[in-house]
């Protein structure tokens, strides 16, 4: 029996039902070295992000994965007091973003040496907490991926196979994705466990069903950000449902969050973006263009417990 591995614990996902699996609650893009990096007071942050929380609970959400690991701001305290106002089931990663955002500690490492730590953050729990995380994040620059990351995907791979937590990897474009395939497939990844983040970014659909048909999910996962956007993201859902695939495509907003370095944590100058533009437009969009309510159940609920399911 599978089970998502929550801040408040393991959760039987046969018990879960809507799952946003790529969203943010507290992220910090200035980087690791940037004073006051990742630092967040948890009743400031939870004030801030708690009504966009409650506003997905009322649309019937009941788990949510945040997708920042390490490198672009992770804070445990801030989240696990952010866990403790929602009933919706919070995952979130070890791993660490791309380039520039690696933290010193970690760029002269082996892939060995970084899975064992990271191995420790799924079975143990994070920094000293009982909080355990649900899934291994990755990352490459839009021209990668580099070496650097190259040893991170190894890493992912052993954590992965150590663990039965999936990989997501931040892989702009499908020559960036197949580079960063072949990486975990000589690292004798199974790409079943392995979720290609944001690939909207390739206009190619041959690229989306190619990866689908080498195993990997394909996430979608800008809803709500621009119109013409989320036009092209119902284009390629539509596209793989047709064509069969429909059971390994993940819908989702990468919304949010509190900003470290923002006034009050409010991003500048766009303001705090919620999560429920897939609901409220999405997928009414989806079931025009002929989705069934089987398939909404596919896209929305079974998929990402699949995927996340340890
Ligand atoms: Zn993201």
């Amino acid at each position: 029996m599978a089970i998502l591995r929550t801040l408040k614990g393991d959760i039987p996902t046969e018990k879960l039902g809507f799952i946003l699996p790529h969203e943010h609650l507290f992220v910090d893009l200035r980087g690791p070295l940037a004073p006051g990096h990742g630092e967040g007071e948890p009743e400031v942050v939870g004030q801030l992000v708690k009504p966009y929380l409650d506003a997905i609970q009322a649309k019937g959400v009941t788990a949510f994965v945040d997708c920042a690991p390490l490198g672009v701001g992770r804070n445990i305290r801030a989240m696990r007091h952010v866990a403790s106002l929602t009933p919706i089931h919070i995952v979130v990663p070890t791993g660490v973003y791309k380039e520039g955002f690696i933290p010193t500690n970690w760029l002269d490492i082996s892939a060995e040496a970084l899975a064992e730590h990271w191995i420790s953050e799924i079975t143990d729990g994070i920094e000293g907490t009982d909080s355990k995380a649900g899934f291994i994040k990755t990352a490459l620059v839009d021209d990668g991926p580099k070496a650097i990351e190259a040893r991170n995907l190894r890493a992912a791979a052993i954590a992965s196979q150590a663990t039965g937590a999936i990989i997501g990897s931040h892989t702009i474009g499908g020559r960036a994705a197949r580079e960063e395939m072949d990486i975990l497939e000589a690292a004798g990844q199974n790409l079943n466990r392995f979720i290609w983040i944001h690939t909207q970014t390739e206009p190619d659909t041959s690229i989306h069903i190619e990866a689908a048909k080498r195993g990997a999910w394909v996430e979608f996962d800008a809803i709500g950000a621009n119109p013409e956007l989320d036009g092209k993201m119902l284009d390629y859902t539509v596209n793989m449902l047709d064509v069969g695939y429909g059971a390994q495509v993940l819908l989702s907003h990468d919304a949010g969050w509190y900003e470290v370095g923002s006034p009050g944590g409010v991003p500048q100058p766009q303001g705090y973006r919620g999560y429920t533009a897939l609901m409220d437009t999405f997928l009414p969009a989806l079931r025009e263009r002929g989705a069934t309510d089987a398939d909404i159940h596919l896209l929305t609920v079974t998929n990402p417990a699949r995927a996340f399911g340890i």
